[in-house]
């Protein structure tokens, strides 16, 4: 608590007692160890793929790249590590504009179902390299939507990469659609970790981390699902989640198929 006294003086300067003002700012305190914790984290991120593309690109410029295997190894590495840091930056970016209420939807007709397949395609390469079975069910050929195109791709990208993230290798990641008269729902369920019960309602605090040593090997900032819940929220949508601990997590996001 922070506290501080206010003398009520009435008058003829007659002292009538104190006013004591009792200040809650352990949600301040929270949120300010949370953005230390946050430019620490951002700052670490940066700087490992940093290292690496200089690294690896110095001993190419010594040298290395007369041989052609070394060479394509290498530019593999680099061009792997500034992808890496491309999608902070652009995480950050978001981030920021949201903050500052900046960003407009762009809303379009499109199939939801293809969005979904061309994510699942993308992020196969990472589940198969973790041996996670990545798949995805939906009963028709194609989802109509009116929506954010590449906001609701954001969305997908970020909760499909959480899942495979946080799911052990040998396990799954399944993704299913369904179709309402007037919505659609989203499920991505994971073999993965789990969460706590009493970490759930936090984890879509922007800069929230569940067990902070663990998380930071998988190299996050406690964005991406801050990020998630605004763009939903933004296409009056919403999203949940169920999730046990050690058994897996399943999100639910909501969306209605017409803007209004
Ligand atoms: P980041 O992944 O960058 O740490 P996020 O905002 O995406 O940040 O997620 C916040 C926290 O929620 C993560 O640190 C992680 O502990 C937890 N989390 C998110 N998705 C999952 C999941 N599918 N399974 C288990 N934990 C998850």
């Amino acid at each position: 608590f922070d506290v501080y006294g206010i003398p009520i003086i009435g008058i003829n300067n007659v002292w009538k007692g104190v006013l004591l003002v009792f200040h809650d700012i352990t949600e301040i305190k929270k949120l300010e160890v949370m953005r230390k914790d946050f430019v620490a984290n951002v700052s670490h991120e940066l700087k490992t793929p940093v290292t690496s593309i200089k690294g690896f690109s110095e001993t190419l410029l010594d040298g290395a790249m007369n041989n052609q295997d070394t060479l394509e190894a290498f530019l593999s590495i680099i061009n792997k590590e500034s992808e890496r840091m491309q999608s902070l930056i652009q995480d950050l970016l978001d981030f920021s504009k949201i903050e500052q209420q900046e960003f407009k939807l762009n809303i379009q007709d499109f199939d939801l179902f293809e969005l979904i397949k061309e994510v699942i395609t993308m992020l196969n390469k990472k589940a198969k390299s973790k041996d996670i079975r990545l798949e995805l069910e939906f009963q028709r050929e194609e989802l109509y939507i009116q929506g954010d195109h590449d906001r609701l791709k954001q969305v997908f990208i970020n909760l499909i990469s959480n899942a495979i993230l946080y799911t052990p290798p040998g396990g799954y990641v399944f993704v299913s659609l369904f179709e309402f008269e007037r919505t659609v729902k989203i499920h991505v369920k994971d073999s993965g970790v789990g969460i706590k019960q009493e970490e759930i309602p936090r984890i879509f605090e922007r800069f929230y981390r569940v067990d902070r040593a663990r998380s930071r090997d998988s190299g996050g900032t406690g964005l991406g699902l801050a990020i998630v819940k605004h763009l939903v929220e933004a296409h009056h949508g919403n999203i949940s989640v169920r999730s046990t601990l050690g058994e897996g997590s399943e999100f639910i996001i909501e969306l209605h198929k017409y803007m209004n």
